[in-house]
């Protein structure tokens, strides 16, 4: 079969290689669409510590199951985890990326998307920028006629924006702030104003800025502008925001998400960052904050479905580019040179 396959940073192809066995528990998927994704940039720059080279990524898929080998004993259950049962050939699914171990504390208690032992399909193990790719039954869920391939390729980015709603127990009495308006901040917003929230968004370029008032934010601000702390507090009606989300992934982000939320908030942290976040430890105490890390998704991407397919949420603006399987390297390429252009990549492997 066909694959994109990362040979090792800065060094990628369209390769043929032998298409993947299932193994028991297993499914083999034909893709139809995968979505690029910032992890598979990082994949392919060589910032990505746990990819493996080399390796084909990808994991934002919609594509149809082709075999399946049914677990002994059926399939592995884990609280909170969402399985669809009875997964035949033919049928169409998404992914849910995370291979948890099912075995560790967070597994056992409801938490399994912050499994101790997580491996992520495309990252960890083969993933989806191919013609054909296995994932355990677990990991599948199917989606209605009526959704298209192009928006079901958007399911796992959205999953995400679920997770950080769900973490962040936004509702319609809520003002929302979400720092940085690249594609999972879009998600964010999406769904928090699914929920009944006001949003505002912050982000430097005016492109981006542009894009969140187009699919929906309610407010767009630089934070660099003078009236800034005055543009928010008019926008929360004289308060600040009860719930940030950060999903830039800077010290210094965290550190102005944690200074603009309100006393009694909460403050939702998506973006990874290795560096160490300082602050004075006396704001969590004074604001009796909630610090709550986000992290893939845990049993959302059902939901992440039903929002979209039923019309809920829209998420056509994020999809500017499409592409082949041979054009992925290129538009990683375009992806890092113009990333206020650059939103969601759909790259079409079959249809
Ligand atoms: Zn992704
Ligand atoms: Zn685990």
């Amino acid at each position: 079969m066909k694959a994109f396959v990362i040979c090792a940073a800065h060094d990628a192809a369209v390769n043929d290689i032998p298409t993947p066995e299932p193994g028991p528990g297993e499914a083999l998927i034909r893709v139809r669409i995968c979505g690029v994704c910032g992890s598979d940039l990082h994949a392919y720059e060589g910032s990505q510590p746990f990819f493996q080279y080399p390796e084909v990524p990808g994991h934002e898929v919609v594509g149809d199951i082709v075999r399946v080998v049914p677990r002994p004993g059926g399939p592995l259950r884990l609280p909170n985890r969402p399985i669809e049962d009875d997964l035949a050939p033919g049928e169409r699914v998404v992914l849910d990326p995370g291979m948890p171990c099912g075995a560790c504390h967070p597994c056992l208690h409801g938490r399994y998307n912050c499994c101790e032992n997580m491996r992520v399909i495309g990252v960890h193990a083969p993933g989806a920028l191919a013609e054909y790719f296995v994932a355990p039954l677990e990991c599948l869920h199917r989606v209605p006629g009526a959704l298209c391939d192009e928006l079901a390729a958007v399911v796992e980015p959205l999953s995400i924006g679920v997770e950080a709603n769900t973490r962040g127990c936004v509702s319609e009495s809520d003002t929302v702030l979400i720092i940085g308006a690249g594609t999972i901040g879009l998600c964010v917003m999406l769904v928090a104003k699914s929920r009944g929230a006001r949003v505002a968004m912050t982000d430097l370029s005016a492109a981006r800025r542009a894009k969140a008032i187009q699919m929906g934010a309610d407010v767009a601000l630089d934070p660099r502008q003078d009236d800034f702390q005055e543009a928010l507090r008019q926008f929360g009606a004289g308060s600040a925001p009860s719930v940030v989300v950060e999903a830039v992934g800077t010290p210094g982000t965290v550190a102005q998400a944690l200074d603009l939320v309100v006393a009694g908030g909460r403050m939702v942290l998506l973006g990874l960052i290795s560096d160490p976040i300082t602050m004075p430890g006396n704001v969590m105490v004074k604001k009796e904050l909630d610090f709550l890390g986000s992290r893939l998704h845990g049993g959302t991407i059902p939901q992440a479905v039903d929002l979209i397919a039923d019309g809920v949420v829209d998420v056509s603006g994020l999809v500017t580019h499409r592409v082949g399987l041979g054009g992925v390297e290129q538009a990683l390429t375009l992806m890092a040179q113009q990333p206020d252009e650059v939103l969601k990549t759909l790259v079409s492997v079959a249809q």
